[in-house]
């Protein structure tokens, strides 16, 4: 399995070098992954302007010809709100050979996410103004894969321990997941919320299956790691749930193409 979801020191909230992720990686038996450091521009956003993009490739090209034919290393980049900066992001792409692109939803009507002020107006219009937000990524962002789909219920279990049924959304939820499909993009299973306290991880089961129903077939996993420890957790579970789901293969991406499918 690979991994399509870890953060570098590159990323302004991580702080492990490439080469201590791919010996976990490689330790947990893992055929691969890809990095996905942040590029962010919202100016309040730490992440904004971080990202070295020299620095980061030649750190990869040099970890790439280390593990070569043992370990499969991808140069991917999880953008946040690429629908707001589509310039930017162009550039960006056109400029660097990326391998896969995550698109996010860190930020909902120029509101923080992941802090307590996205919930200042009660946890059910922080759960509406991200859906909304999710909708014009999905129907205009620029990415390969969607992250963390129902990332709201991540944020509300930090901040209130709290979640909202995601059937409540489920209008919403099918207009994003038929924009995803239409597009030829595809949905990451997140297993990060399953090492915070929550029972599923993003998305769970429900969405998984209706996504499935709708005609989705484009899947893959991200442990969303910000520590070499964490590369490749809750793999099992993922594999588990997407079964269940009605998938059987997952897409194996490079240079932003689907260039197989790995058996569940
Ligand atoms: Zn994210
Ligand atoms: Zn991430």
């Amino acid at each position: 399995m690979i991994d399509y979801h870890v953060h570098s020191h590159h990323s302004c909230d991580a702080y492990s070098t490439m080469a201590s992720i791919a010996e976990a990686a490689h330790r947990t038996g893992l055929q691969g992954f890809a990095f996905t450091d942040h590029l962010e521009w919202i100016p309040e956003d730490e992440a904004t302007g971080f990202l070295n993009f020299e620095a980061y490739f030649a750190e990869l090209r040099a970890l790439q010809a280390q593990w070569n034919g043992t370990l499969e290393v991808l140069a991917g980049i999880e953008i946040g709100n690429p629908h707001l900066f589509s310039e930017q992001v162009r550039t960006a792409l056109s400029a660097w050979p990326w391998d896969y692109v995550l698109g996010s939803t860190h930020w909902a009507d120029n509101i923080p996410g992941w802090l307590p002020v996205a919930f200042d107006d009660g946890i059910e219009v922080a759960y509406e103004r991200y859906f909304r937000e999710l909708l014009i990524l999905a129907r205009e962002g620029e990415f390969d894969v969607m992250a963390h789909f129902d990332l709201v219920r991540r944020d509300s279990w930090a901040q209130l321990q709290q979640t909202l049924p995601i059937e409540d959304y489920a209008g919403v939820v099918d207009a994003v997941l038929e924009s995803v499909i239409a597009r030829g993009k595809g949905l990451e299973i997140n297993t990060s919320p399953l090492s915070r306290g929550l029972a599923e991880p993003c998305p769970g089961l429900n969405v998984l299956r209706r996504y499935r129903a709708l005609g989705g077939e484009i899947l893959v996993f991200g442990s969303d790691a910000h520590k070499p420890e964490r590369v490749g957790q809750h793999f099992e579970q993922a594999r588990l749930l997407a079964k269940e789901a009605g998938f059987s293969h997952l897409a194996h991406y490079r240079e932003r193409q689907i260039v197989g499918w790995e058996p569940l």
